[in-house]
């Protein structure tokens, strides 16, 4: 693994597309266990994060991070914005004036993003949030060898599978207790599509 500031960029633009392409479906996640508005704002959030990596030159990897969660902060409402926020802006500090990312300061990234969510969010793995597929891919990261694109993406999906069958204890999803049972995570499956595009976004450097 060795991402470029391209690659950055291309990674969340690819994003973008994913997350609007699966809006209703997120939609549908959080109508189930929440208020429903978690494709909503995560189609608003990422379009202006397009809208701002898209023009922009940037010659170091943090600089495109930080881009990214100050964009997020500023235009996703709900619990999901400041989250995503604070991961991306905590990946940002372990990435100052890096022109690539290889998968040790990659894996450096993913950790001080999970112990961000953890820390804003209260939360911890197995509460049924975001922080399932983030953990996932950070461990998976940390521990392999060579990672590939392959593994990452299978990671998140499992993660996110894995998420349905737990019981929420944080955020909205945690009002409906055991009912929350037999849902994914609508948090885990908008974390699912990022990690996604990361994995076509190495496949093709593969
Ligand atoms: P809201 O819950 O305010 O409506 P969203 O619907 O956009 O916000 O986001 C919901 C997602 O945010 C959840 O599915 C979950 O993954 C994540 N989430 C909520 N609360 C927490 C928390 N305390 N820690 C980590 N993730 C959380
Ligand atoms: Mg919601």
């Amino acid at each position: 693994m060795d991402l470029t500031v391209q690659d950055m960029k291309n990674w969340l633009l690819k994003t973008n597309e994913k997350i609007k392409e699966n809006k209703d479906y997120l939609t549908k996640l959080d109508q189930a266990i929440g208020d429903g508005d978690h494709g909503i704002n995560m189609v608003r959030g990422f379009e202006k994060v397009a809208e701002k990596l898209e023009p922009a030159e940037y010659a170091e990897i943090d600089a495109v991070l930080k881009d990214t969660a100050m964009t997020l902060m500023s235009s996703i409402g709900g619990a999901s914005g400041p989250l995503y926020a604070t991961a991306f802006l905590k990946w940002t500090a372990t990435a100052k004036g890096l022109e690539t990312l290889d998968q040790e300061a990659f894996a450096k990234g993913t950790q001080a993003a999970v112990d961000g969510i953890k820390q804003r969010g209260k939360a911890t793995e197995g509460e049924k949030t975001m922080i399932e597929v983030w953990a996932r891919v950070n461990e998976l990261v940390a521990s392999s060898e060579k990672v590939t694109a392959e593994q990452i993406q299978q990671a998140a999906n499992t993660a996110t599978e894995d998420s349905k069958e737990m019981e929420a204890t944080k955020g909205r999803a945690a009002y409906f207790k055991e009912k929350s049972i037999g849902h994914i995570d609508p948090g885990c499956a908008s974390s699912n599509l990022l990690f996604e595009a990361l994995a076509e976004v190495m496949k093709g450097n593969e």
